[in-house]
């Protein structure tokens, strides 16, 4: 059975290797498909492809999209998307611009809590054209306000503390068009995540697949035995694909490279469904 890895992070968005790096790692670690998500953006792939062919890894040609549902942020996977899609593309932009405008307000409001050159400082961090609350973390702990990265996040980042900014980005309807007009799968990330009682995860599941959307993640490092079958179960009643990635976007973290694991027996892993075709 081979080594699947179906999202991870680079330089190109909040991960910390190049994508070349990336596919190094990946390589040593045995991955043998390896897909490149990074957040609203497709700038890492062509590199990705270039290092996949030397290191004899498969790659996918993948995208993570912020979506806001029911003013909730979620993230979307994209696998087995055309990188050259201009509905993609034009869509990943505006996320982007997004993403500017509400670093400028992050950065006032941390400025007002005593952070010194909070954007200049965050955008040490950021290497192409996606800046990133991570960009913002990796600051904060280099100046000592914050003890590590996750620690950055809990003071300052998420919900509820002095740098959150809250952002509306592509509806799930959109998303999910973007990636399908791109031959690509759509894909929930990390369902886990958003702790979601039943009945708004089956609101969600149900408007997911009536998009388009057509898989979901069921094994991810964090997530628990019991999780992964309530998943699985769910896959199935959606008639969802199943998927696994580990999320990886630095090193000396619990999300490695290549130690995802396997998919549940049951499920249906989705590079046998419709699109694997792009995924080779
Ligand atoms: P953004 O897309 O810029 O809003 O940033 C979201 C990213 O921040 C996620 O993709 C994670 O990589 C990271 N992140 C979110 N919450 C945490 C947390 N509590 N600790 C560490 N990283 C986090
Ligand atoms: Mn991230
Ligand atoms: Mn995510
Ligand atoms: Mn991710």
């Amino acid at each position: 059975m081979a080594n699947y890895d179906l999202h991870t992070h680079s330089t190109a968005s909040d991960g910390v290797f190049t994508p070349a790096q990336l596919l190094r790692h990946a390589h040593e670690a045995g991955v043998d498909v390896l897909a490149l998500t990074d957040h609203d953006t497709l700038d890492g792939l062509q590199q990705a492809r270039e290092a996949a062919a030397e290191y004899a890894v498969r790659l996918v040609s993948g995208v993570e999209i912020s979506v806001t549902w029911e003013g909730t942020l979620f993230h979307i996977v994209g696998l087995g998307v055309d990188e050259h899609d201009s509905a993609l593309l034009q869509g990943l932009a505006a996320l982007r611009e997004q993403r500017d405008r509400r670093a400028l307000v992050m950065a006032q409001q941390l400025e007002r809590i005593g952070i010194p050159d909070p954007l200049a400082g965050a955008k040490k961090y950021q290497s192409t054209r996606v800046l990133s609350r991570t960009h913002f973390a990796h600051y904060l702990a280099e100046i000592g306000a914050a003890g590590s990265i996750d620690a950055a996040f809990n003071q300052y980042l998420k919900p509820g503390t002095p740098g959150y900014v809250a952002t509306r980005w592509a509806s799930l309807a959109e998303a999910i068009d973007w990636i399908n007009g791109a031959g690509g799968v759509a894909v929930v990330a990390h369902p886990g995540r958003y702790r979601l009682g039943e009945p708004v995860l089956q609101r969600f599941l149900g408007d997911f697949v009536d998009c388009g959307g057509a898989a979901i993640e069921v094994v991810y490092p964090s997530l628990a035995p019991d999780n992964v079958a309530r998943f699985a179960d769910y896959a199935g009643r959606y008639g969802l694909f199943a998927s696994l990635g580990s999320d990886f976007h630095r090193p000396d973290t619990s999300r490695k490279l290549g130690q995802v694991g396997s998919l549940p027996d049951g499920t249906i892993p989705v590079w046998r469904g419709r699109g694997w075709n792009h995924l080779a």
